[in-house]
């Protein structure tokens, strides 16, 4: 077993919202969430990520915060929470929380103050200037919805900084008054047991802004500083960081000059996410292996966590042109399905054409692939978009549980959102209930895919590469070797049957046989004629270390 518990987890993303209503007004609450935890069990999640569950005038789904020490009332009470963590720690499952600190909710006490009078003890919180900054239209994030970067506030009688929705100030990281309350913030939900925080956009709570100068400071010790302040108060906690940066900036958000992982534990693979989507679109396994070949090694400790569909649009900002065309026409080919030119506000099963072959190939591929797997609610039982909803909202829809109204969701007649009705991924079709009953049905492929993933901790925990061998187009295959043991893995990212020849690797092995796959292949033999269906995939364990 690793030393390192977030290396095998299987994490599952969720916003309590649109999750559970025990309480019938619509709107997901903790009590639900709290009933479905045997579910979250039975399907294998060992981590809860909660979008965030404080305070918010909810104009940007809760990453607008106008509290960080309590929850919404709408979802229930930090009693509540505290349960919720003792009830998933029963089930061993371990919650993360969302830490939304590069900017408050115009509507938070701090900024109300700010903007009130330049003696407001808060006016330093945030980030202002007299005259009009020259690249006040530079840095936006959402194009088409957001015109500037920065605001003039009338009341202030200033223009402030926001790296998002002018409604969402940023914080003043200068300020070591800032820096402090953050810090407290951490430690306030680690005595209440949280595992660790999934930290929103890092990249830019470290960039000392300043207008007029691009590209600004950044503070990489804030990391190191807010690390250490973590380990001492919850030894095991973990911090797993939004950092869309180019490739060779990773390092530095993972590990100091010395090298050793002592900023954060875990980021998202972001490279990763946009060449998967390359590579299903094309049907060329290429895109994957130069990201496994780009991808900087990480400093012991450290881990990516991967994924296919988050709560966001998926982001294609780091493809070229070319490939980002490419994707689009394979999975977003309606201007519709596109948000702010760079990325696609699908769920992945209509992505996919709703095609179980393509899904569970998807999903194989993600979960072999090196990091911790992050899988956003609803994907295990195939659910579809709205996208008849603004924005991201038609990937926020809620988790269609039953054939029952509103899909089990809510007893309400108006839930907080639409729950998807549609011909093919509608409740009546696509729900928990009728998934649960039947083994061949996506939930059960996923249960059993995460109970062999569990038996072979080398996955995630161990190292990953390309098996780099002449092999028909079309095929990916890569290993997994760690303490427990070796893995390989085939993934026929194609459409015809092949058959592959991999027994160079046959003096490695000790008995190989396959312990996942699309179907029984039969014996694998000597690895000389390992056979493959189209978007077939197969998980072979060539040897498991005895005592391990
Ligand atoms: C979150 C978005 C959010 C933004 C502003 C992002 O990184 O994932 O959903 O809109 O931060 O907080």
């Amino acid at each position: 077993m690793s030393e390192y518990w977030y290396k095998e987890a299987v994490i599952y993303c969720l916003d309590v919202e649109t999750f559970a209503d025990s309480d019938g007004d619509g709107i997901g609450d903790l009590r639900g969430l709290i009933g479905r935890l045997d579910y979250l069990a039975r399907l294998g999640v060992t981590c809860l990520w909660l979008n965030p569950i404080h305070p918010s005038p909810g104009r940007d789904d809760g990453y607008d915060i106008t509290d960080f020490y309590t929850v919404d009332p709408r979802i229930g009470s930090l009693g509540d929470f505290a349960e919720l963590l003792h009830q998933a720690s029963n089930r061993g499952i371990r919650v993360m929380i969302d830490l939304v600190v590069n900017h408050t909710s115009d509507e938070h006490p701090w900024f109300r103050s700010a903007r009130s009078s330049p003696d407001s003890p808060y006016r330093d919180w945030y980030i202002w200037t007299d005259s009009e900054p020259p690249d006040r239209h530079q840095g936006m994030v959402f194009p088409g919805e957001q015109r500037e970067t920065w605001s003039y506030d009338r009341t202030a009688k200033a223009w402030f900084y926001h790296r998002f929705y002018d409604f969402q100030p940023d914080l003043n990281y200068h300020n070591p008054r800032v820096r402090e309350e953050v810090k407290k913030i951490m430690a306030f939900w680690l005595q209440l047991g949280v595992a660790g925080f999934r930290m929103d956009a890092v990249p830019f709570i470290i960039e000392l802004t300043e207008p007029g100068k691009n590209p600004c400071p950044m503070d990489f010790d804030f990391l190191t500083e807010l690390r250490q302040h973590v380990q001492w108060r919850r030894g095991d906690a973990v911090l797993l960081a939004e950092a869309n940066v180019e490739p060779d900036r990773l390092p530095g958000y993972f590990a100091d000059a010395g090298g050793s992982n002592s900023r954060l534990h875990m980021l998202f693979d972001f490279m990763l996410n946009g060449r998967l989507m390359l590579a299903l679109a094309r049907q060329d396994p290429e895109p994957i292996i130069e990201a496994l070949r780009d991808t900087p090694q990480l400093p012991r400790g450290g881990q990516w966590a991967t994924f296919l569909r988050n709560h966001d649009e998926i982001d294609l900002s780091r493809l070229t042109a070319e490939q980002r065309a490419d994707v689009f026409a394979a999975f977003g080919p309606d201007e519709n399905m596109r948000l702010y030119d760079r990325g696609i506000r699908r769920r992945l099963a209509p992505m996919l054409g709703g095609d179980r072959r393509r899904i569970e190939l998807a999903y194989s591929l993600q979960f072999t692939l090196r990091g911790t797997p992050v899988l956003r609610y609803g994907e295990e039982i195939g659910m579809g978009d709205d996208l008849a909803l603004p924005g991201r909202n038609s990937i926020r829809t809620p988790m269609q549980w039953s054939r029952a109204p509103n899909g089990g969701f809510t007893s309400a007649d108006e839930p907080i959102r639409p729950v998807v009705d549609s011909r093919d991924y509608g409740y009546q079709k696509v729900n928990v209930t009728a998934q649960r009953h039947d083994q061949d049905s996506l939930f059960g492929w996923f249960e059993r895919m995460i109970r062999t993933l569990r038996e072979s901790p080398e996955v995630s925990a161990g190292t990953c590469a390309h098996i780099d061998q002449k092999l028909p187009p079309g095929i990916l295959a890569h290993r997994a070797d760690g303490s427990t043991g070796t893995m390989v893995f085939l993934h026929n990212l194609g459409t015809d049957d092949v058959r592959v020849d991999l027994s160079e690797l046959y003096g490695e092995a000790d008995d190989p046989n396959q312990v996942f796959g699309d179907r029984d292949y039969g014996p694998v033999g000597r690895l000389d004629a390992l056979d493959l269906a189209g978007y077939g995939y197969r998980w072979i364990r060539l040897c498991r270390n005895p005592g391990t």
